[in-house]
């Protein structure tokens, strides 16, 4: 759904803000995977150590997610059917273009690649135990 900024009258669907990169989670993640097959040499506290962190940056990363305009960033985007957003428009002329909304997100095929992740590494804990 198309909306409005109301700080630079930007037009057009909002972007999805999110803390902490893939990137981290999965390097933790990885960490994890090497401290849990090496659980006897190492001992189980560094692999419970690294699954705490892994689970809390990765719930973290999945519901921190803000709303915001993808042109100033800022959480100003109002739907285009307010009443805010109709006499914003009047008021300055703005022309609402009939543009094709962009394709899914990437983020959810991140989320069905970490699910992967995930029963793989059950999988692997199983074996490891
Ligand atoms: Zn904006």
């Amino acid at each position: 759904m198309k909306k409005l900024c109301t700080d630079y009258y930007f037009i057009g669907t909002e972007a999805s803000k999110v803390r902490g990169s893939w990137g981290v989670i999965l390097v933790i993640w990885l960490l994890f995977i090497v401290s849990a097959f090496m659980v006897f040499e190492t001992g189980f506290v560094l692999p419970i150590v690294l699954f705490i962190m892994a689970m809390f940056f990765t719930l973290r990363r999945m519901t921190g997610q803000k709303k915001v305009c993808p042109s100033c960033e800022h959480e100003s985007m109002i739907p285009l059917t307010s009443q805010k957003a109709q006499s914003l428009i009047n008021d300055n002329n703005l022309s609402v273009k009939d543009t094709p909304e962009p394709p899914e997100r990437l983020d959810l095929a991140l989320v069905g690649l970490l699910r992967a992740v995930l029963i793989l590494l059950v999988v692997i804990v199983w074996m490891v135990l």
